[in-house]
């Protein structure tokens, strides 16, 4: 079968490589299993050999539909009652996602959730310190109170502090809640600037995480418990994969290497490369 399609420059479609010693996972069979197939034409009266690219007519009742994202070829019937006389204009056509930049979606989109689950610990420090803000001069009484037993369990040092942020009037407090607040606001935007795999979103991320290192670093010549570590290691891991694979700050060639990936992968001629010569059309 291979000498029949000789092609230098064909590239196997997802899924169809010959069997690797270590598995690799397709994006687009992932995204075509979340999202369904990207066919076009199932709802064409006719189709051409223009349209062979993408849909080819087998023998009238039915027809072969070309998944614009993970290459496979579908077999359908040919619609009983079409919509329109022919399948949609090639510039009509919204390319889906695929290549390098649908990886790339998915660790951003994976950094996102760690964002979003830094936000759903933010907003719970920030109800406990606003509960404490409600209830400071009743937190304060039952502190004083029992002051001796918890000393027991927390640590002198630990009460003391605790005594001092509630004698001290709503002002540290309020302080504390607005700096909560407006980190929530700011890891929120970038895990929305991250998961729309915006570039505004991948800078954001990138000067957010780098100026987390600081305390992180800080925190080591004291700590060096395993989750200090690890959160150090992921936060260093995003910086240089933000820095470097998405080419922020002209590294790499910037945002110009990063539009000709995306018109490599994600276009027309990306579809044809994925064709073996003696199956591609005439009309690219
Ligand atoms: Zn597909």
């Amino acid at each position: 079968m291979s000498s029949q399609y000789p092609s230098g420059s064909f590239v196997r479609p997802p899924g169809t490589d010959p069997t690797r010693r270590r598995p690799r996972l397709s994006f687009e069979l992932l995204g075509c299993a979340w999202n369904g197939h990207v066919l076009v034409g199932t709802d064409a009266a006719t189709v051409s050999q223009d349209d062979a690219l993408v849909v080819r007519d087998l023998d009238g009742d039915r027809r072969l539909h070309r998944c614009l994202r993970c290459d496979a070829w579908l077999m359908l019937p040919t619609p009983a009652e079409p919509a329109r006389q022919r399948p949609a204009d090639r510039d009509e056509i919204v390319l889906p996602t695929r290549g390098r930049p649908l990886k790339s979606r998915y660790v951003l989109r994976l950094i996102a959730l760690t964002r979003v689950f830094n936000v759903l610990v933010l907003l719970l420090v920030l109800g406990g310190a606003i509960a404490v803000l409600v209830n400071q001069s009743t937190l304060r009484d039952d502190l004083l109170a029992n002051a001796a037993s918890l000393q027991i369990v927390m640590g002198g040092q630990a009460v003391g502090q605790l005594q001092g942020l509630l004698s001290g009037g709503a002002g540290p407090l309020w302080f504390i809640a607005a700096g909560l607040l407006v980190l929530v606001l700011l890891e929120g935007t970038e895990g929305v600037g991250l998961w729309r795999a915006t570039r505004w979103g991948e800078y954001l991320s990138f000067v957010l995480t780098t100026l987390l290192l600081v305390p992180e670093a800080l925190e080591l010549t004291s700590s060096t418990s395993p989750g200090t570590i690890i959160g150090m290691v992921v936060n260093v891991g995003v910086v240089l994969y933000l820095l470097f694979s998405k080419r922020l700050f002209g590294v790499r060639g910037g945002a110009a290497t990063v539009a000709a990936e995306r018109e490599h992968d994600i276009s027309w001629a990306a579809l044809r490369r994925h064709l073996p010569d003696a199956a591609a059309p005439t009309r690219v």
